[in-house]
């Protein structure tokens, strides 16, 4: 088999679809050279549509926690699938799957689905304004939380890959109304949020950023951004889309000890299909329509089979794996710390739960002005030399890594292997 049907695919792409892709980061302009065309996973390994294997440490940018095709949640799907796609009617699975969020995370008292982590943050930005009666919001830079228009302004993922510094097409009007400030960096927050007359609607912040790279916040960093929105009177929000189930059997509260007021969920608690969700404190979800006059809908928000892929997900997904998948995402990172060693490449990664990344940065990396001054071409390099030996990281110096339960201790080993290989490539 050549690279003839992905070389195809790819070519006809581009003429329809703007960069050839769906969604930029996918495009490979952070690494160069042509995207891997997926056409089949199963468990921690991917093919392409000319055959070649990979093991996968994209996971679909996170949601796939269970691996490729997890028989359960294909057979939950099926099942929800057989008794119809979609109604716009309340269903028993919504239900189901809100009451297994609010167990685990209690302090999401109430909360909406919505059908991207786009969606659920755009919406929490709105309540928080209508609840304070505030229009400024404060973010970090590096921080992604969607593509809405408050928020394309210094982000992380995309935007920070491609080197934008804010977006065409979002109004000066509207961007002047999001503040930033560096991760990690309470003295700039406090000051930003004070320069604001009336105060800010929000704070919303990655708990561990993985936009910009994957960023731990510092001991005290969460908590004090408690205090700050306390004294304020600004709502702090959790941006939990990728962090949720991921840096914690649940989420940032358990990790870290510090409660937002708000809290936006997506990836995992969709299994792979689109759902994510907003949630918090009742008095403040009940201004959403129609309990209150926040407005927010969607056609398929609650879809039946999106409830049924995330309940079977995270009810596979027990304290007991949660450990075992966040013990075998350790030994990844530690294995890679070892061989950039050996090797002689400056280099710094972590990880937090099933969460990880790296830089080729001697380190420490606390925010994304230390993110960007890490060898990106290296990283480059060391990108193409793991994709020729079978390994599919994240095609961007500027995102996190995910492990799922199907990366046994055969596949990190398989993985440390080839990335070893890989290393001395890139670094030679
Ligand atoms: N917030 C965070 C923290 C994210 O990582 C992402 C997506 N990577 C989003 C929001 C946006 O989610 P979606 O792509 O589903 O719109």
């Amino acid at each position: 088999m050549g690279a003839e049907r992905s070389a195809e695919i790819l070519r006809r792409s581009r003429d329809i679809f703007p960069g050839g892709v769906n969604s930029p980061v996918r495009a490979f302009r952070g690494v160069g050279g042509d995207p891997v065309v997926a056409a089949r996973g199963e468990g921690a390994r991917i093919w392409d549509e000319d055959g070649r294997e990979y093991i996968d440490y994209v996971l679909s940018w996170g949601p796939l926690v269970l691996g490729h095709a997890h028989p359960m949640v294909l057979d939950a799907v099926e099942a929800a699938m057989r008794m119809g796609t979609s109604f716009g009617m309340p269903t028993e699975l919504e239900l189901d799957l809100g009451e297994l969020i609010r167990q685990r995370m209690p302090h999401v008292e109430m909360l909406r689905f919505v059908s991207s982590g786009t969606e659920a943050t755009m919406s929490a930005v709105r309540l928080a304004r209508a609840f304070t009666g505030r229009d400024a919001i404060l973010k970090f830079d590096g921080c992604y939380h969607g593509h809405a228009d408050s928020f394309l302004v210094r982000a992380g993922s995309g935007v920070a890959t491609l080197g934008l510094p804010n977006s065409p097409g979002v109004p000066d009007s509207l961007a002047a109304l999001t503040l930033t400030a560096p991760f990690n960096d309470l003295d700039a927050t406090r000051a930003a949020v004070r320069s604001v007359n009336g105060g800010v609607a929000a704070i919303i912040v990655e708990p561990v950023v993985g936009n910009a790279g994957f960023i731990l916040p510092a001991d005290g960093f969460l908590s004090g951004l408690r205090e700050i929105a306390d004294e304020s009177g600004a709502l702090l929000v959790f941006d939990e889309v990728m962090t949720g189930f991921r840096i914690a059997p649940s989420g940032a509260r358990e990790r870290f000890g510090v409660t937002a007021d708000l809290t936006t969920l997506g990836k995992v608690i969709g299994g792979g299909l689109p759902a994510a969700a907003y949630g918090g404190r009742r008095e403040i979800m009940e201004q959403i329509a129609p309990a209150g006059p926040v407005y927010q809908a969607g056609t398929l928000s609650g879809n039946p089979l999106a409830m049924a892929a995330g309940y079977a997900t995270l009810t596979a997904l027990t304290r007991e794996l949660h450990e075992k998948i966040a013990r075998r995402t350790e030994s990844l990172v530690t294995g890679l710390i070892g061989i950039a060693d050996r090797v002689g490449a400056p280099f710094t990664a972590g990880s937090a739960g099933s969460m990880w990344g790296f830089f080729f940065h001697p380190g420490p990396v606390y925010d994304f002005e230390s993110a960007k001054k890490s060898d990106i071409e290296l990283f480059k390099r060391f990108y193409h030399a793991a994709l020729e030996r079978g390994v599919y990281l994240a095609p961007s110096a500027f995102e996190a890594g995910f492990v799922s339960a199907a990366h046994g201790d055969r596949e990190v080993s398989e993985t440390l292997n080839r990335l070893e290989d890989a290393m001395r490539a890139a670094s030679a």
